[in-house]
Parts: structure tokens; C-alpha cells; sequence
């Protein structure tokens, strides 16, 4: 197998761009890639102050370890979750990264935070794990990355984690979400821009990355992974990927160029609909969170039961 490159020995087949690169090329390639889409979306530039949300997988450690080569001033954030040996793990793992890249790593510590642990929370709302731990980091990443006055929090999903979410999204026809989903979500009151640079790389192309790179980073599942919906759907799309390649990618850039069909709210119209939660100023469209709505719940048993 050869290169098309370079037309020495070939190494990676990247049939959704029917594309055989080997390992030198791969990296010009995928590093391009990731700053061809910084560039064409505007996602961020050098003045700017960056955070990246680190969880110690291939895709936010690869997506740190990349910025840094191509010049970006990137601190890291992890948020440790609390889930045991799992979460221990992934911390040292992140420590690690931040020590040999030697950037700034902010750590959050969800019980610190909350004084209930996760499991705590579960019993006292219908959402699944995976729906409340992005909820209680959306809320906490965010609220960290405006009071420490960063421009940008970035995070490390790519292609195969959007398209499923995508896909969910209209199997549901969740208009609403459509309209949100989308590379960056500009800053607005009470919410820091965030964005997504490896929107447009497939999993195979971020994994290939990391093992280049020979980075370090957490082989296991999260231990709340196997239930999850999205994997169920990013299965599915493998399946279609596999008889057509491309097709994710496909997906994923024409529902970008007509996702204006599915924005039912203008960003000025979901200004004025964005009050602050009663309880902790918290940007939301209700009186109360939904952070602070478990968060009452908690407090409410937890003071019967005694
Ligand atoms: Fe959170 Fe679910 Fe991801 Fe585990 S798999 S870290 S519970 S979102
Ligand atoms: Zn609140």
C-alpha cells in the first residue's frame, strides 16, 4: 500500500477520503485539517485566552497536545467526576499531559462543588447518567471559564460524537437542539464561547493521532458508557459508514450548511428569552435551573430523612 502523498510506504487507509497516507503524511494532513476548520469557522486565534475541557480520553488529550504544536496558548481544565478508580486514573493521566506540555491545568471537584456525589444526584432526577454528567459540566465548565475571564472553552468532540448526537436530534425531531447544535456557539450573558475543532475528524482520524503522538491517555470506558444512547446510535452509524464511506461526514457538513432551517430562535430572540436561575444566576429560560431544581431536591429529602 502506498502513500498518495508522498508515494513512499502507505500505512493508514482513509477510505471516507479515499485517501492512503502513511505516518508522516497522516500528521500534516490531520493537523491542516484541525486548523483549516479553527481558521475557515473562526473559532478562535492566537490573542485569544483558551481553556480546553480535558477528560482524559484520545480525542480532548490529543486535541491539547495538537494546539500546543501548532503555537496555541491552551490551559486545561479536567473535572473530576468522582467515578472511583476510573476518575482517579484519568487525572493522573491528564497531570501528566499538562506537566510534559507544561500548560496551566485547573482541576474541579464535582462532590467538592456539590457536596453530593453524582450517585446522589441520580436518585433525585429521571435523566440518565451520561445526561446529567453533561449537564453538571456544561454548568461548572462554564461558570469556571467566565469567572477566570477566559475567551474560549474548547472541547474535543469529534465527528462520530456530533453526527450521533445529530442523528438523535432528528430522530427526535428536536428543532430546538437542531437549531443549537452547531462547530461554536458564540459567547452571550452568562455564557462563554465553545467550541469544536475536531468536528469534522473521525474517531479513526483522532485515535491514529493519539497513537502517533504516543500519548498517554485513558484506555478504559467510563463505567456509565455501556448504557449510553449515543453509543447505540454511533454504532448504527458505523454500520451506514461502513457500506458508504463518507457518509457521517456528509451528514454532518449539509446539515451544517441548512441547519438555518432549524434555528426556530434568533440569537436576539433567545437574548431576551435567557433569564438568570433565582437561585444562582445561572443563564436559563425557567425561575430555577435545572441544576438548582436537583440540587433542591437533594436538600428537601436529605433534611426529612434526618
Ligand atoms: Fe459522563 Fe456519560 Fe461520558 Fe461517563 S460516558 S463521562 S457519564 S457523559
Ligand atoms: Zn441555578
Amino acid at each position: 500500500m502506498k502513500c498518495h502523498i508522498c508515494k513512499g510506504g502507505g500505512v493508514f487507509d482513509l477510505i471516507h477520503h479515499n485517501l492512503k497516507v502513511c505516518e508522516s503524511c497522516f500528521l500534516k494532513f490531520f493537523k491542516r485539517k484541525v486548523e483549516k476548520t479553527i481558521k475557515n469557522l473562526k473559532l478562535f486565534d492566537k490573542k485569544d485566552k483558551l481553556l480546553i475541557a480535558i477528560s482524559g480520553g484520545k480525542d480532548s488529550m490529543g486535541l491539547w497536545n495538537l494546539l500546543c504544536e501548532l503555537g496555541y496558548e491552551v490551559d486545561g481544565i479536567y473535572m473530576d467526576m468522582g467515578f472511583g478508580e476510573y476518575s482517579l486514573k484519568a487525572k493522573e493521566k491528564v497531570e501528566k499531559l499538562g506537566n510534559k506540555l507544561s500548560k496551566k491545568l485547573h482541576i474541579i471537584n464535582f462532590k467538592e462543588k456539590e457536596k453530593f456525589s453524582l450517585k446522589d444526584f441520580l436518585k433525585y432526577t429521571n435523566r440518565a447518567p451520561c445526561s446529567l454528567c453533561g449537564l453538571v459540566k456544561r454548568y461548572h465548565l462554564n461558570e469556571f471559564a467566565l469567572k477566570k475571564g477566559y475567551d474560549v472553552l474548547i472541547t474535543g468532540h469529534n465527528l462520530d460524537d456530533e453526527a450521533s448526537v445529530l442523528l438523535k436530534n432528528v430522530l427526535h425531531w428536536e428543532l430546538e437542539y437542531l437549531g443549537r447544535q452547531a462547530p461554536f456557539l458564540e459567547a452571550m450573558e452568562g455564557f462563554v464561547k465553545k467550541v469544536k475543532p475536531y468536528i469534522f475528524c473521525y474517531e479513526k482520524e483522532t485515535l491514529i493521532y493519539a497513537l502517533i503522538s504516543k500519548l498517554d491517555y485513558l484506555r478504559e470506558k467510563c463505567p456509565y458508557s455501556e448504557n449510553s444512547k449515543n453509543r447505540r446510535l454511533k454504532m448504527a452509524l458505523h454500520l451506514l459508514e461502513d457500506s458508504t464511506p463518507g457518509i457521517k461526514l456528509n451528514f454532518m457538513k449539509i446539515f451544517l450548511k441548512k441547519r438555518h432551517f432549524f434555528t426556530p430562535l434568533r440569537e436576539r430572540e433567545l437574548r431576551e428569552l435567557v433569564k438568570s436561575c433565582k437561585l444562582c444566576k445561572y443563564p436559563t429560560d425557567r425561575e430555577i435551573c435545572a441544576l438548582c431544581t436537583i440540587r433542591e431536591r437533594i436538600k428537601y429529602e436529605s433534611s426529612n430523612c434526618k
